[in-house]
């Protein structure tokens, strides 16, 4: 089984033992780069193939576990009726990617009993070679981290809201994609990976050939060739019509020269969500740092997406209009989000560059009341992805990052007195203070009182290591 050995590697992106590059660097950080592709016509039905395939593997897997769920349950109820309480006689199946990548190799090989009989008499799945079988096997590891975050959710293991049963893949209804991964191990030299740039414009997958790729990859190639970044796998993604490549890898952590620079701005400085701009950075003093500028852009974005979202609706179902509004809207979602990414990497690459220390208010996002006020929304949403951009390149760059609690009332305090006013709205602009007669920008007067909390305990201010799951949810 010894090729199973780099799939579990692959999972687990942080690696716990130091991996070296064939340049003898440490890599250590988990990073994703992102490109957008331009596949040709016929790499084009290969990759929709794929997709495919991840579907069916997913839902193979979900409704061999449905079945024996029902099974157990069923047996269960009879069981209790009749007063025994033994166990039910079905036994429960595993759920690890390990044997889920077992049994569907055997099945799909016609070696298990329930595999597929074709036409001709033979047994296993008619069209397993025409596919890398990558993308069962990543496929199926990704049915059992699903099925994992079910039963987390049902054990009470997992914050956030109620995870249910896995749904099963639709066509039509999941957005298309699928992953390879490089089997390679990090030392060997770059040339002689699967996945690799075959030039500046190619990204060679195992299967497809070189795939041209959109956009500047000189600096990913460059930190390839001195080993400072490992690929563990690619996820291609199909969104409004476009195919993108999110490479997953480990990374060296940047040179110590950027991670003790001494000219970052020394004071905490606070960051606090804007209503008219994304962010406001002040230091303590009440030395305005930085407005990142953004909502209006976001908002006029959001204004496109409503009219695409009302074109949709007055068109007829199954008509060719429906399909291009359909279309029109999908790239405006897209654009959207494009935007909002831009936005947010330039204020959290700023902060980072500029400040030595941060602090942030604990943004629980999972349990963030849906605000009906449009802008407040944007900012939200922005101010999630800042925290968790902020998070990460704080690690990267030697910069702490301070997470004030839920609790600290950044906007209602008054930063020349300490008054708390508690009948602030929303729709306040500027804060006046009724005690000390200061009238301050709203945003302003939050990041002032920010820049000014103090953790109770020491212990609260480490760096937070950002979760795989949220380094993947950029892509
Ligand atoms: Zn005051």
């Amino acid at each position: 089984m010894s090729h199973l050995v780099p799939i579990l590697g692959a999972v687990a992106s942080r690696p716990t033992i130091p991996i070296f590059s064939h340049t003898g660097e440490v890599l250590s950080r988990a990073v994703t780069f992102q490109f957008a592709l331009d596949p040709n016509a016929q790499q084009r039905i290969l990759f929709a193939k794929c997709a495919g395939a991840r579907r069916f593997t997913v839902n193979h897997h979900l409704a061999r576990v449905k079945v024996n769920l029902d099974a157990r349950s069923a047996e269960r109820e009879v069981l209790s009726e009749s007063g025994d309480t033994c166990e039910p006689s079905t036994l429960s199946l595993s759920w690890s990617g390990f044997s889920f990548i077992n049994e569907f190799n055997a099945w799909k090989n016609g070696q298990s009993v329930d595999s597929p009989v074709n036409e001709d008499g033979s047994r296993g799945l008619a069209w397993r070679h025409e596919l890398p079988n990558d993308i069962f096997e990543c496929a199926s590891v990704d049915a059992a981290r699903a099925l994992e975050n079910f039963s987390a959710s049902r054990r009470g293991e997992r914050s956030g809201a109620a995870v249910g049963f896995p749904r099963f893949q639709a066509k039509g209804k999941v957005t298309p994609s699928f992953r390879l991964r490089n089997r390679a191990t990090p030392g060997r030299a770059p040339a002689s990976q699967p996945i690799r740039f075959s030039d500046p414009a190619h990204l060679r997958l195992p299967k497809f050939g070189p795939v041209k790729v959109f956009g500047p990859t000189r600096k990913v190639r460059r930190m390839i060739d001195l080993g400072r970044f490992h690929i563990y796998s690619a996820t291609l993604t199909q969104r409004a019509g476009r195919w993108t490549v999110s490479l997953t890898g480990v990374a060296a952590e940047l040179h110590q020269a950027e991670r003790s620079r001494t000219n970052r701005h020394a004071d905490p400085v606070g960051v606090d969500r804007g209503i008219i701009s994304l962010c406001v950075a002040a230091d303590a003093n009440g030395v305005f740092f930085e407005s990142f500028e953004g909502v209006t852009t976001l908002k006029q974005a959001l204004g496109k997406l409503k009219a695409a979202n009302q074109a949709l609706a007055r068109t007829t179902p199954g008509s060719k209009g429906r399909q291009r509004a359909r279309a029109r809207l999908a790239k405006t979602h897209r654009k959207v989000v494009n935007t909002r990414r831009h936005l947010v990497h330039q204020a959290s690459g700023t902060l980072v560059d500029r400040c030595q220390i941060l602090v942030i208010e604990d943004l629980n996002v999972a349990g963030m009341v849906r605000n009906r006020h449009l802008t407040r929304s944007i900012s939200d949403a922005a101010m999630g992805e800042l925290s968790r951009q902020l998070l990460y390149k704080a690690r990267w760059h030697g910069v702490e990052v301070r997470v004030a609690d839920r609790f600290f009332p950044s906007s209602k305090t008054c930063s020349g007195c300490g008054e708390v006013r508690n009948d602030l709205d929303l729709s306040t602009r500027t804060y006046s203070c009724g005690a000390c007669g200061l009238v301050i920008d709203r945003d302003l007067n939050a990041a002032i009182n920010l820049s000014r909390w103090r953790p109770r305990e020491h212990s609260a201010v480490t760096p937070l290591v950002p979760t795989r799951a949220a380094l993947l949810s950029t892509a």
